[in-house]
């Protein structure tokens, strides 16, 4: 019966053609919108659109919620689930998106001595994902420098949707457990050998906080260094791989 409500809204919001405007606004804040396909561009247009319209917003700090603003992290998040016939909802657990202005505006209200810029975002287990949009907006328009926030976050959110944070999301088939973990497990270890030892490596050094940030850090690399990864990271990249149904190293 959900399924039917959410289909028929979704046919709703897709009625309209979709605004020139809202895909320049896609195509110039997620530049990764043009190495897709024309069958990838439409699915993450109708996405973008379903996931702008349907999710719950708020501005914190006075930060106006736009059409830029949704349509910036909705393209970002679809882009990640693309690879999912069901797309949307592997992100049903995602309840409301609070937009700060910047790293700054979302230390404030924390511990009064924390002044500290240190949040860029957060996703939490009871479904609110806070993002700082200055760094969502440059997240999108530069997809190679291997950090996107909207990406790291919204990873967590595929994480929790078990109820754990242990970087192990629901996977495609129960088969896929057993070398997920395995190969997870050996990355997560090499990436905390190499930072012990002062190894410079491709995946963030936040990543060896724990299981959960590594699978977001890898996440944040599978998209925007995809082809290094596939290339010193190849079981990393596979499993990764098989569970987003993409291959970006090919694109
Ligand atoms: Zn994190």
């Amino acid at each position: 019966m959900l399924g039917w409500f959410r289909e028929r809204r979704r046919r709703r919001i897709l009625r309209e053609p979709m605004p020139e405007a809202w895909r320049r606004i896609i195509r110039e804040n997620v530049r990764h919108y043009d190495k897709l396909n024309r069958w990838e561009q439409r699915k993450l247009e109708d996405d973008s659109r379903v996931f702008a319209a349907t999710k719950s917003w708020d501005g914190g700090n006075g930060v106006e919620i736009t059409d830029e603003v949704k349509l910036t992290i909705a393209a970002q998040a679809c882009l990640m689930v693309l690879g999912f016939d069901d797309s949307l909802d592997r992100f049903h657990n995602v309840r409301q998106i609070v937009v700060l202005e910047s790293a700054y505006s979302l230390a404030i209200g924390r511990e009064r001595e924390n002044t500290r810029p240190q949040f860029l975002g957060q996703a939490a287990m009871d479904g609110l994902v806070y993002l700082a949009w200055d760094s969502t907006r440059h997240g999108g328009r530069d997809p190679r420098d291997g950090r996107n926030l909207v990406y790291h976050e919204f990873a967590h959110m595929l994480d929790f949707d078990d109820g754990l944070a242990d970087g192990t999301p629901i996977l495609r088939g129960r088969d896929d457990l057993k070398t997920w973990v395995d190969v997870m497990t050996a990355e997560y270890e090499q990436l905390c050998q190499d930072s012990h030892e002062g190894r410079a490596s491709l995946l963030d050094q936040y990543g060896t906080t724990n299981s959960a940030e590594f699978f977001a850090v890898a996440t944040e690399c599978f998209f925007e260094k995809a082809h290094q990864l596939q290339k010193r990271h190849a079981d990393l990249y596979e499993v990764l791989s098989a569970y987003y149904g993409q291959d970006p190293a090919s694109r």
